[in-house]
């Protein structure tokens, strides 16, 4: 089945029926599944549905690929990326529009990710031809050791569909940039976007097997043919800290190297020197940003009594001018979230949080009529450090507020999470906040910014929330083993 017209007319040039891309071409699985709007609820697409044999048909191609994209110029693999970062800039009214169909974000969040998920491939072109390396004379004298970065072999990738192009981008352009050739696994609500960044990698240039696409509904069967086949040599995850752990027992079988970006607990603190207005502009960034569907997204705000007040009001007022709607509304700021489920999970959170003794302060109206997963944003008071609101990840737009006394208590609250993805600080003294920020147990802190997301910052987590980092020179370097040579070189006499 084609997409339905009526969702993006554009986009009928991928062929849903055939989305596994193997061995640079489109083909067929023996099923398809559906992909539905989250904002109507409608299909879009029939979508090939990939099984065990299929995944192991994409190691084949990218096994078989490796060999010479290993040994390509660093150059000509910078060429691809970049000729795809052309690509996804031209394309990006149409890639913006393939993500409000299948993800239901608004339409600034979905060019916001698209130009966000561009930026990886420029950045990783720009580092393609950086490989790096060292060479030195050895503490003892009469040998050199020269150490080189050298790529890992066929990479796992393994995609979530809160940021369908850019989780993709960002996995995909460092593997290319090394040397790696890759098999991906998008999620399986959001398979269209991940299509048509294959296609791209294909018309810029990229050989036949370096990229491979498997859809599927069975992620468990394809994910563990991939990490059982001793030529995959490297798994990186994105997704829930579950998964993750699930992922990594099974890469500890053969030792697989593993990069793991999993879930967060951001805390967005601040005290009560900071500049309230920049806060809430912040706050709003950093909760409501993709409807708040984010790992990095703010899950607690650490606000010191003597501004709660005047923050909770100024905050609280802001989310209540907040338009809900489907992506086809184009005055909406906050899409569905992804599904009934996720709806039903995080009004639970709030029942929750309001049992225990929390209280809504401030909610935006939500359209009676709306059909889709919709979830009012709103702000929740007088919640404790310990609720459970406080400690799960609520992956929607709903914002807790937590009194605290001091900057000692601000950070005792912040660490008491097994999570430490990114965290976020407003002061007014960048002393302080720089103490706040060198305290907490978190890969990435914000500081007076509501965003950490960078291409060319190294993003990952502490504790629970991962291993290894994506973006930067440190993503790169996640996709090679480091091989050094030690070299008799006698010193002259
Ligand atoms: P989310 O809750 O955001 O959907 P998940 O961790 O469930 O996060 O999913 C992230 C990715 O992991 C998706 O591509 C999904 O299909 C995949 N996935 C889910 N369960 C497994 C599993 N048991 N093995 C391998 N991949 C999985």
């Amino acid at each position: 089945m084609p997409l339905t017209p009526a969702v993006d007319p554009s986009i009928a040039d991928l062929d849903p029926a055939r989305a596994l891309f193997i061995d640079g071409s489109w083909k067929p699985a023996t099923t398809t599944f559906e992909v539905r709007d989250p904002g109507s609820g409608r299909v879009i697409a029939a979508v090939a549905d990939g099984s065990a044999s299929d995944a192991r048909s994409a190691v084949d191609s990218a096994a078989a690929a490796w060999t010479s994209w290993r040994s390509t110029a660093p150059r000509t693999r910078a060429d691809v990326l970049y000729g795809a970062y052309e690509r996804m800039r031209a394309d990006l009214d149409r890639l913006a529009g393939l993500i409000m169909s299948e993800n239901g974000k608004c339409e600034a969040d979905a060019r916001g990710e698209v130009t966000y998920a561009a930026e990886f491939f420029r950045w990783f072109a720009e580092e393609a031809v950086r490989p790096g390396g060292a060479f030195g004379e050895s503490p003892a004298g009469g040998t050199r050791t020269i150490v080189t970065h050298r790529s890992v072999g066929v990479a796992a990738l393994v995609t979530p569909w809160n940021f369908p192009a850019a989780m993709a981008t960002r996995k995909i352009a460092p593997a290319l940039a090394a040397g790696c050739t890759v098999v991906l696994k998008p999620a399986e609500e959001t398979p269209l976007t991940a299509m048509a960044i294959a296609r791209l990698l294909e018309e810029a240039g990229a050989p036949p097997g370096v990229v491979n696409l498997v859809p599927t509904t069975d992620a468990p069967t394809v994910v563990s043919t991939w990490l059982s086949d001793s030529r995959v040599r490297k798994i990186s995850f994105t997704g829930s800290t579950n998964v993750g752990r699930i992922l990594l027992r099974q890469a500890a079988d053969r030792v697989v190297n593993s990069s793991m970006e999993l879930g967060g607990n951001a805390p967005f603190i601040v005290t009560e020197d900071a500049d309230l207005d920049a806060a809430v502009q912040g706050a709003l960034v950093a909760k409501f940003r993709n409807g708040g569907q984010a790992c990095t997204a703010a899950n607690r705000f650490l606000v010191h009594e003597a501004v709660l007040e005047d923050f909770g009001a100024r905050f609280g007022a802001a989310v209540e001018t907040l338009r809900t709607g489907p992506a086809s509304d184009q005055r909406a700021q906050i899409g569905p979230v992804i599904s009934a489920g996720a709806a039903a999970r995080i009004e639970r959170v709030v029942a929750e949080a309001v049992q225990a003794g929390a209280r809504v302060s401030h909610r935006a109206p939500l359209d009676p009529d709306l059909t889709g997963h919709f979830v009012a944003p709103q702000v929740l008071r007088d919640v404790t450090p310990d609720a459970a609101i406080a400690s799960e990840e609520i992956f929607g737009p709903v914002a807790p507020i937590i009194r605290c006394s001091s900057d000692e208590e601000i950070l005792t609250v912040a660490n008491q999470s097994e999570s430490g993805l990114a965290a976020y600080v407003y002061a007014g003294d960048l002393q302080r906040a720089m103490r706040l920020a060198e305290g907490l147990e978190a890969g990435m802190v914000g500081i007076n910014r509501g965003l950490v997301s960078d291409p060319a910052a190294p993003f990952g987590g502490v504790k629970q929330s991962g291993l290894g980092r994506e973006g930067a020179r440190e993503g790169m370097l996640e996709y090679t083993e480091t091989q050094y040579f030690s070299v008799d070189w006698p010193n002259q006499g």
